[in-house]
């Protein structure tokens, strides 16, 4: 039997066990996919080592130490400076970042958004930010992205990598198509990603509105209902994120991409007491 899990803190909210451990159970799979509180990411890997789990995904807030404590980086991730999902490859340990891919994998539906506003400009920021370039290259959207943040501290990642950014001191008054909250307003509190004025001027030029928070209607997303839009939240990026992941723990999985996402949708809609 295979042992994994989703390393964090907070942890007891994440819904990653509940998805992964619904698809072992309908492909068959002999695995566990638990969760575990970690104090200090600092001793991220230590604790890694010391439970005995095959890989793990690891999240908020330890992607960067777990970037830093792979032996070796793939795919975007080392362009992103995260990793969210760390595999054991003949005694090495190999980080992969599923963020990125599985934002943009989220949203494929769409009708190909002429440019894009990020708000926010932490880890997911750079994760939708670094994968636009990509998208772009895949057809699924045109124009550029421009990040936009409430502190100037964090854009420089981004202005570093050609990637135009703002602040709220210096707003950029042109349309965007497809208006993404990276931020963690609306999490716990009733908070906006933007003052409301410059938000709603922003909406009402943009046909989408994607937020990555899940489990709650946002206020942003709230707002961009009531004006009309096209909105999303963050299930389909969990379950996206969620998806990829599993292809890498178990690459030789032969159901594809769309069967295993449709496995952990499905998990996560049930009602608790059907789980
Ligand atoms: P970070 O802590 O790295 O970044 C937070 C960002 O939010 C910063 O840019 C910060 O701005 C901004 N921010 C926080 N509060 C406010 C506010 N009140 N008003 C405006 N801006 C604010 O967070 P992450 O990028 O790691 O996570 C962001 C969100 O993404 C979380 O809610 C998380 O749950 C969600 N998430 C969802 C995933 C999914 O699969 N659906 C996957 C990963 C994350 P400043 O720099 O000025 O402080």
């Amino acid at each position: 039997m295979k042992l994994l899990a989703v390393l964090g803190n907070p942890i007891a909210h994440s819904k990653s066990p509940l998805m992964h451990n619904a698809l072992y159970d309908r492909l068959g799979i002999d695995a566990i996919y638990t969760r575990r509180l970690i104090a200090n990411g600092e001793r991220l890997r230590e604790d890694f080592d010391a439970l005995g789990v095959a890989a793990a995904n690891i999240t908020v807030p330890f992607k960067e130490f777990a970037f830093a404590q792979a032996d070796e980086v793939r795919g975007d991730a080392a362009a992103i400076g995260a990793v969210n999902t760390w595999v054991r490859e003949d005694g090495r340990l190999i980080g992969y970042n599923t963020d990125s891919a599985g934002f943009w994998q989220a949203i494929a539906h769409f009708d190909t958004p002429t440019n894009a506003l990020i708000l926010g400009a932490g880890g997911t920021a750079r994760a939708v930010a670094v994968g636009f370039a990509k998208a772009r290259e895949n057809g699924q959207v045109r124009g550029e992205c421009i990040v936009l943040n409430r502190s100037a501290d964090r854009l420089a990642f981004f202005a570093d990598r050609g990637i135009k950014t703002a602040s709220w001191d210096h707003l950029i008054d042109q349309p965007f198509d497809l208006i993404i909250n990276t931020t963690s307003a609306g999490l716990k509190s009733d908070d906006l990603p933007l003052e409301v004025a410059a938000l709603s001027r922003y909406l009402a030029a943009a046909r989408y509105a994607v937020d990555v928070i899940y489990g709650r209607e946002t206020p942003f997303l709230r707002l961009a209902h009531e004006m009309g839009k096209t909105v999303q939240d963050g299930e389909a990026m969990l379950v996206a994120q969620g998806a990829l992941a599993h292809k890498l723990f178990f690459p030789d999985t032969s159901a594809d991409f769309a069967a295993i996402a449709r496995i952990m949708q499905t998990a996560l809609r049930l009602p608790t007491q059907w789980r």
